[in-house]
Order: structure tokens, then sequence, then C-alpha cells
């Protein structure tokens, strides 16, 4: 049997690793060629071929495939033409994983980074060991002995690594969310909102299943989960009276907690819920809530100036998280939108832009997103700026005393950045220049 590994980035040399090391005949490949990718070929010591067309199918019985490689890929389509087997690098680790280990998996369009980092504060809290992979994390192949060892993995887990995964049967699973997003890598959001249900698949009545209530597509499909399904946002597990309930007790009062926002205060919920369905006692769930700091560039103030503060939430790559922003906040907003080009639909915002005392689009998705909020009415507040800094330096011009710069792009960051951390700190670092020239100290 061999295996073709195809995308070599991080997972995908970590799968080829963890194929070698179980003694299997593997191939590596990628599309492209270049400096980084020979010399990674070299050191991963295997058969391997760059700028890889569909010739590197030729004796291959499976693909493992990399999240960034897209289902229109010449390769991926001739394998499905000619009926060649493609799992993604988490599906395989899965696999190579065997038994006895239990696993939480968590995907959304929004959150399942804060939710896997908030159930890893609980777990530690209460001194259950575990192992954090997949997604935003370390990839799942490249940690196998260690989840093996700690006998409790969680998994967060994007729509593209359940896209090429079969019934992976989850002792937790959580959809938090289902938003348009990724629509220049799914066909269409039918075949998004089924990619993310497969966390559900091959779940049985002992398993846990955890949705929104507030998301038609989680919500729309727990009647027919086999999972035992615990609806979030209503009933006994929501927030009521500023409390958060888990099946009507009450865990931590919300103004007890160092996050806001509805979102959170769901995304903590899922924590909980998850970690109760892993055996953890209420008390360490109260108290790893308590201890739980969001990670850098969501909804972060990273600097003060002349009564404005400036948000970097870099990481709201997508119109749903924009409005989460905004709907969390109680302030005036000058909101700077834009970046790399997704064609995503920003209808989402439109309820909020109440609150916006200026709306700044920038970047390649800039001109598109001016253009549309125009044509829906918001002219009055539009502005169309270049990039990311004459964003910042026109915010700083249009903000008053008491207001918020909030940087909520709804867009990726690869037109002028490497990455949303690079963004939110490139942000930051111009917020605190501003910040220094007013005679104010950023923070
Ligand atoms: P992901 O890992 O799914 O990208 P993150 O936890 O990194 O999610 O958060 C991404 C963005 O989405 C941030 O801007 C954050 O403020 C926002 N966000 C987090 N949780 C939610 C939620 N439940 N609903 C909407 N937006 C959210």
């Amino acid at each position: 049997m061999k295996t073709l590994v195809y995308g070599l980035g991080e997972s995908g040399i970590a799968a080829t690793h963890a194929l070698a090391e179980e003694g299997l005949d593997v191939r590596a490949a990628d599309a492209n060629d270049g400096e980084r990718l020979r010399s990674t070929l070299l050191e991963l010591r295997v058969e391997g071929s760059l700028a890889a067309g569909p010739e590197v199918l030729e004796g291959v019985d499976r693909i493992v495939v990399s999240p960034g490689v897209r289902p229109s890929d010449p390769v991926l389509r001739a394998a499905e033409e000619s009926g060649v087997p493609v799992v993604s690098e988490v599906a395989l680790g899965l696999e190579l994983l065997g038994p006895g280990v239990r696993v939480a998996a968590i995907t959304g369009t929004n959150g399942k980074t804060t939710v896997a980092d908030m159930l890893r504060r609980v777990l530690e809290t209460a001194g259950v060991p575990h192992t954090v992979a997949g997604n935003s994390w370390r990839a799942l192949t490249g940690c196998l002995d260690e989840a093996r060892e700690t006998g409790l993995l969680v998994l967060e887990v994007s729509s593209f690594q359940l896209h090429y995964m079969a019934e992976p049967g989850f002792a937790v699973a959580a959809l938090l969310n289902t938003r348009p997003d990724h629509m220049d890598w799914h066909a269409s959001f039918e075949e998004y909102r089924r990619d993310k249900l497969r966390v559900f698949g091959g779940q049985g009545p002992e398993d846990l299943a955890l949705v929104s209530a507030g998301d038609p597509v989680g919500s729309g499909a727990a009647p027919g989960l086999a999972g035992a399904v615990l609806l979030i946002g209503e009933g006994d597990t929501a927030v009521w009276d500023r409390r958060l309930f888990l099946r009507g007790e009450p865990v931590v009062r919300a103004d007890e907690l160092s996050f806001a926002g509805t979102h959170n205060h769901e995304n903590a919920l899922f924590a909980a819920a998850a970690a109760e369905g892993l055996g953890v006692e209420r008390g360490a769930i109260r108290d790893g809530l308590l201890a739980y700091r969001l990670k850098p560039h969501r909804l972060e103030i990273v600097a003060e100036a002349g009564g404005v503060s400036y948000v970097d939430d870099s990481k709201a790559t997508n119109p749903a998280a924009v409005a989460a922003a905004l709907g969390g906040l109680d302030r005036i907003v000058v909101l700077i939108l834009g970046g790399s080009e997704k064609y995503t639909d920003f209808s989402e915002i439109l309820p909020h832009l109440g609150r916006c005392r200026a709306v700044l689009c920038q970047g390649e998705a800039g001109p598109r997103i001016a253009g549309y909020l125009e044509d829906g009415g918001y002219g009055d507040l539009v502005e169309r700026l270049r990039d990311l800094g004459s964003a910042v330096s026109r915010a700083a011009e249009v903000a008053r005393a008491g207001d918020v710069v909030l940087l909520s792009p709804g867009c990726a960051s690869f037109d002028q950045f490497a990455g949303y951390a690079e963004r939110g700190a490139a942000f930051a670092r111009l917020a605190r220049e501003l910040a220094g020239r007013q005679g104010v100290a950023g923070r």
C-alpha cells in the first residue's frame, strides 16, 4: 500500500514522518517548487516530487492531503476521477492513533481556537492530562505518542480537515456555528455545511454532541444526530440574568470573567459542556474559566490615546466575526475592514453599522466591500484606503474621544501580511506610534 502525502507544509511533513515511522510506503509531493520545499524533501528522505501534477498518482493507493490544498487541485481531481481515496492529515492521525484515546473535537466558523483553548485551560486546572492538536495547533500526526500517553485529545478541526474525513466517532463533538466563509475553497455553502456536520459522523448514543441553538445548521441537524445532544444557548444551558448556566446549574457570573461578548460567553458554555462530558468537576470548570484569558488578536486593546481605544481583532477573518465584535461593543466605532479577497457576503455586518462613525475599507478586498456598503445605503460612512497603514492614520483623524478604533477586517491577511498575527502586530505598532505622538503611552 503506497500513500502519497500531498502538500508539504507543517501537517504534510508531520504526516510523512508518521507514516515512515510506521514503516509504511510513502511518497511526498507538492504542487509547488522552491528552495524551502527542496530542503524539506531532502530532510524527509522519502521518494518525492515537486511541481507535481496528476502523474504523481502513478502506483498510489491513497492520498493524505494538507488542508491548504483545494479539492479543485488537478491532482485531487484526478484522484477523484480514478477512485483513489483521499484523507486529511487529521483523519490519518486519528487512524494511526488507534483506540483508547478519547477525543473532544471542536469545529465551527468562529471560536474554534478559543473554545479549544478554554477547554485546555479547564483541563489543566482540573489536573487532567491531555493533548491539544489540529488546525491552529500542532499537526495531529506530529504528536501521536503524546496523545496516546495522555489518553485525551482536544482536537480543533476545520471544514477543510473534515471534508476528507469519514465517520470519526468523536466522544465529544462540538459545532459552534456555521456562517459563510471559505467560499474560495468549498464548492458551495451547502458543501461547507455538510463538511461541518461530519464532526458528528460515527457518534453513538454514549457520545456527546454539542450544538448552538442560535446556529440553524447545528440546531437543524440536532434531531437526527446519533449522539446525546446538548443545545447551547437555550433552555438550561445558556446565559440567564448575566450568569452562565450549565444543565440548570450556575457556573460563573459573566462579570467575573476576564473576557466579554455574548459570543465568548457562548464559547465558554461550549468549553464547560465539553469538560463536563469528559468528567471534569464543576469546581474546576468554574476555576478554569475564571483563569482564562483570550489569546492575542481577538478583541485585544493594544493602545489608548486621547480617549480613543485601539482594538486588535485581526483574527476576525469573516463577516460573522466582525458582527460578533460590533455586537459586543457599547461604544462608537471607527471600523477598519478589508484584506485579502475571499468573496464573502458582508450582509451580516449591516445591522451593526449603526454604531460606526466610519467604515474604512482597505486592502485587496477594500474596493469590493466599499462598493457593497455604498450600494446598501451606507455611503456616508464608507471611505476607501489603500492599505492598513493609511487606514490606521485616517482612523486616528476621524475618531473622537470615547470611540474605539477597531481592526476587525472580515478578511484574511495575505494581501499585505504573512498571517493574522503579523497584521495584528502591525496594527498595534501603528496605533502605539500614534499614541506616542500624542504623548500618551500605548499599552
Ligand atoms: P477560529 O479558530 O474558529 O478562527 P477564534 O477563536 O480564533 O476562532 O476567533 C476568531 C474570530 O472570531 C475572533 O475575531 C473572535 O473574536 C471571533 N469569535 C470567537 N468566537 C466567536 C463566536 N462564537 N461567534 C462569532 N465570532 C466569534
